[in-house]
């Protein structure tokens, strides 16, 4: 493990990513498939509509027939969805025909019924000509027998499920999502269903961890918390070390007590890096075995959880086969100026506010301003739980206006992108 140079937020990521693989592949019902990913592409088993079918209540009528239009036509046939029609158009003649339903042969063309007027008897009074094709959704065009409709590494969205309904596809290959195990660790710390103790630390970073994971469609196991001694941290870490992911937090740092990073290395597992220019959240590392990986996460409540965001939500996507594997990020101006110490990529946790009214995605001027939520010590938990995002302050930067374009991670939601989107 290097221990000399300190890497940055994307060269940490790279050296994740490069070593998180895709989990095996499963089969779940579909009714259980929403936020998965394919893990196979879909085919189309039918043509759809399966053949020209009518996109309007209205009439099929042979399009030259309206030229002359106002024209009255002959109504031979009525003709509903499902239906097969019975009759062949000729001349003067046209067919009642509702929304889905199969286009006669003869008719070249769709009137829906608000351009139409009814006349006595089985006739009707067409408005307007139109040309051939109209309102007629020709034969596949929603999607062709054979065709490939769904790709694997698509991320199964409510529109997804559709399609795959479509297809009857009822169960459906998906990557498995991984185990995930979290581990606490710390003397101070006192469990949630502890007495309050005013000496005591309550730990949060479990559950920050857990929800965070839940957020992804995780379920994660929470292994309590180990006290700062070799022994007892050696047995926790070995069942964790049992699972897909585990996350350790506290004791990764260089205080006498912090005991993580080496009782790991004792443990057989391969360290990678274990710091980061970054802040909060330095003291990270990073380590993998034969069957697993594991984050040694920063005790600092915020810390942890920002180490989640960089680190971890993209490693256990592309485990679970995503192909955006960053939170969106977006570009807003800063309502205050922003001071950092160079030399670590900073995360200010931000408020997001709609600038104005109007959208000007157009003119790439950014719709939104970011505010700081408040004290940004890494210790803040408020200042997280308020938090829209976290605005990127690169390395190099210092300082920046007020009104300055910067980037926002943006912490909730499920929208995704393929690259980090931000500069460092
Ligand atoms: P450490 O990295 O173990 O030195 O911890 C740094 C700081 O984070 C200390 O002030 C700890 O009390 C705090 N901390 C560590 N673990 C947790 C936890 N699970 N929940 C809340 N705070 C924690
Ligand atoms: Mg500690």
């Amino acid at each position: 493990m290097s221990e000399a140079n300190p890497l940055s937020v994307k060269s940490a990521q790279a050296l994740v990513l490069a070593r998180v693989a895709r989990l095996a592949v499963e089969t779940v019902a579909l009714e259980a498939a929403l936020g998965r990913v394919l893990a196979a592409d879909v085919g189309a088993n039918r043509n759809l509509p399966p053949c020209d079918v009518s996109a309007m209540d209205g009439f099929a009528v042979r399009s030259a027939d309206l030229a002359p239009a106002p024209v009255a036509l002959t109504i031979v046939e009525d003709i509903r969805a499902g239906d097969k029609p019975l009759k062949t158009l000729a001349a003067g003649q046209c067919a009642r025909i509702m929304t889905g339903a199969p286009v006669p042969a003869g008719a070249d063309a769709v009137i829906r019924v608000e351009d139409t007027r009814p006349l006595a008897g089985e006739r009707v009074e067409i408005g307007r000509a139109v040309s051939a094709g109209n309102d007629i959704r020709p034969l596949g065009e929603s999607m062709r027998s054979g065709q490939v409709v769904l790709t694997a590494g698509t991320e199964i969205t409510p529109g997804v499920v559709a399609v795959l309904a479509t297809v009857k596809c009822a169960q459906v290959p998906v990557y498995r999502r991984p185990r995930m195990a979290i581990l606490a660790t710390g003397d101070e710390l006192e469990g949630l269903d502890e007495p309050l103790d005013p000496d005591k630390i309550p730990n949060s970073n479990s559950y920050a961890l857990m929800a965070q994971a839940q957020a992804l469609g995780i379920e994660p196991v929470l292994l309590g918390i180990a006290r700062d001694n070799a022994d007892e941290l050696a047995d926790y870490l070995r069942r964790g070390l049992s699972y897909d992911v585990l996350l350790v937090s506290g004791g990764s740092s260089v205080g006498v007590h912090d005991h993580v990073r080496p009782t790991l290395e004792a443990l057989g597992v391969s360290m990678h890096f274990w710091r980061v220019e970054m802040r909060p959240g330095h003291p990270v590392a990073f380590g993998t075995t034969p069957t697993g990986i594991v984050f040694a996460l920063p005790g600092n409540p915020v810390s942890s959880m920002v180490c989640f965001e960089q680190f971890v939500l993209p490693a256990v996507r592309q485990m679970m086969g995503n192909r955006r594997l960053f939170r969106r990020t977006l570009a807003a101006r800063l309502a205050h100026p922003v001071r950092i110490r160079p030399g670590r990529t900073e995360f200010i946790r931000v408020v997001l506010a709609r600038e104005g009214t109007k959208d000007d995605a157009a003119t790439e001027t950014p719709a939104y301003r970011a505010a700081s939520t408040g004290n940004q010590s890494s210790g803040a938990l408020l200042s997280m739980a308020q938090a829209d995002g976290l605005l990127v302050v690169p390395a190099a930067c210092g300082e920046m206006a007020a009104g300055y374009a910067a980037t926002v991670l943006l912490l909730d939601g499920s929208a995704f992108q393929e690259q980090p989107g931000f500069a460092e």
